[in-house]
């Protein structure tokens, strides 16, 4: 008997809580939108959110800024690196991480990727010995932890600073140590689709204080800098305030308002994505013909999307794949495909980048299916959004034998 299809919406977020859209009206009525822009006695929404985030990151400081991207450059800048300066990434993440290191003029070197959507702790002591590198931007690309005692033992013997794109690891923890405080610095991501909702933002995070200096001069700080409510003190500007190049690329007060009440709720929005994980994990890990990949036990997970793969399913039976989940409203990626569609993203269409050879990601990217979990989605949705999917999987499974 068929199944009705699924109607909702992949791309559908939350509304933004009602304390959030009160505090944007507040903001719009004061005419205050940009960070230093202070009504005497007034603390702006950018530093009560910054306070607020770096107390629930247990960072020492924080600085919001006007992307996820923005934080990875900015990060990369302040950390030192040069024009023509490699940078070691993961092969497998999305364009931002290696946009970043090329909008300062530098190169990336791409690290495969294991089976478990991981960098290849192997192939980075290899490339870090190799490549001359001096940074890791490590991207936590969709929600998977590598061994983060292992790496950063890496990254201290080839002498590597460490950034972490946390863009989908807002929340996580490896060991019980929150991700993004592992190396120099986190990036966090507030755009629409990641763990906190303002259409776009970022943060920068970080127990360096010199660091965090330069980093909140290039956001465009001017000679504001005493006005941060959780950056460093003035001692820390001293000798940097007139060296940093202004990239303008602050957070405004009204998008902060609206990611207070967020915050405040990001506790219970990671029970609920888990939730939603969880169910469809449980369903698709039955399967013989699909393989989840390994969530260590070391690693907590934030599930606001999943991934599994089909091995050794050939190009055309994958389309198949994608078309008949489709056309019973399941919406998966899938990130084979020669050409990346939407998010999906591959490092042959980094053509900013010098073409690297990396057959063991390639490998594992041909049978990689991806698919978002958003908080409108109800348990019973998640238990039919599988269901279709195995479906869809065991006729294809008839129809190959
Ligand atoms: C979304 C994302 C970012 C940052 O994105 P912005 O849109 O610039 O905020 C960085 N890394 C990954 C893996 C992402 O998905």
């Amino acid at each position: 008997m068929a199944r009705a299809a699924f109607t909702g919406s992949f791309t559908q977020q939350a509304p933004i809580p009602e304390a959030g859209i009160a505090a944007a009206l507040d903001v719009m009525r004061s005419g205050r939108l940009h960070r230093y822009n202070i009504a005497p006695g007034e603390t702006p929404e950018v530093v009560a959110l910054e306070r607020a985030y770096a107390d629930w990151q247990g960072a020492a400081f924080c600085l919001a800024l006007a992307s996820g991207g923005q934080a990875m450059q900015i990060a990369l800048r302040a950390a030192g690196v040069t024009p023509g300066d490699k940078v070691l990434t993961n092969a497998f993440t999305l364009a931002p991480v290696p946009g970043a290191i090329a909008a300062l003029g530098a190169e990336p070197v791409l690290v495969e990727i294991t089976g478990d959507l991981v960098i290849d702790l192997a192939d980075l002591a290899a490339k870090a010995q190799h490549s001359g590198a001096r940074h890791l931007l490590l991207s936590n690309m969709r929600g998977h932890l590598a061994d983060m005692d292992r790496l950063m033992q890496i990254a201290r013997a080839a002498g590597l600073t460490v950034i972490e794109d946390c863009a989908h690891t807002m929340g996580a923890r490896w060991n019980g140590q929150r991700s993004g405080n592992f190396g120099l610095a986190g990036c966090f991501s507030t755009q629409t689709y990641k763990h906190m909702n303002s259409g776009e933002g970022g943060f920068l995070t970080s127990d360096d204080a010199a660091f965090m200096a330069r980093a909140t001069m290039l956001s465009g700080s001017y000679m504001h800098y005493a006005h941060h409510g959780a950056g460093p003190g003035a001692e820390a500007y001293r000798d940097i305030r007139f060296e940093m190049p202004n990239l303008s690329a602050r957070m405004d007060n009204l998008r902060a308002a609206i990611l207070r009440p967020q915050l405040a709720g990001l506790d219970d929005a990671i029970i609920q994505w888990n939730a939603r994980y969880d169910r469809v994990a449980a369903h698709l890990s039955g399967h013989p013909a699909l393989r989840l990949p390994k969530r260590p036990v070391a690693e907590a997970y934030v599930g606001s999307s999943i991934q599994f793969f089909v091995p050794g399913l050939p190009d055309d039976m994958a389309r198949a794949f994608l078309e008949a989940t489709a056309a019973l409203g399941v919406d998966l990626k899938w990130f084979g495909a020669a050409e990346p569609v939407g998010f999906t993203s591959s490092h042959q269409s980094w053509r900013y980048a010098p073409a690297q050879n990396l057959p063991g990601t390639d490998r594992i990217l041909a049978g990689l299916f991806d698919m978002r979990l958003p908080l409108t989605f109800s348990l019973e949705e998640c238990d039919l959004i599988a269901a279709h999917i195995l479906d869809v999987a065991a006729d294809l499974s008839r129809a190959a034998a």
